[in-house]
């Protein structure tokens, strides 16, 4: 699998392959050096999986925020 991601720093955009790449392997820009982010988390987001689960997790928290806003409203 295969993606584009470009550089925070200089803007420079690399293609990334997930292939012969371990999650934890670091993707650093070819143009400055900078790290740009991790193998595994860029097939995370390449995923719709993770979509759904950045979903789960907003809605978990508003859940959360809902209660701890009713638990504080009482004395
Ligand atoms: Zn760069």
């Amino acid at each position: 699998m295969e993606h584009r991601i470009s550089c925070t720093r200089c803007g420079n955009t690399q293609t990334a392959s997930s292939e012969c790449h371990q999650a934890w392997d670091e993707i650093n820009c070819i143009e400055c050096g900078d790290f740009i982010d991790t193998y595994g988390h860029q097939q995370e987001i390449a995923t719709p999986n993770y979509l759904l689960h950045t979903l789960n997790l907003a809605r978990s928290l508003s859940l959360q925020m809902a209660r701890a806003e009713h638990g504080s409203g009482r004395t």
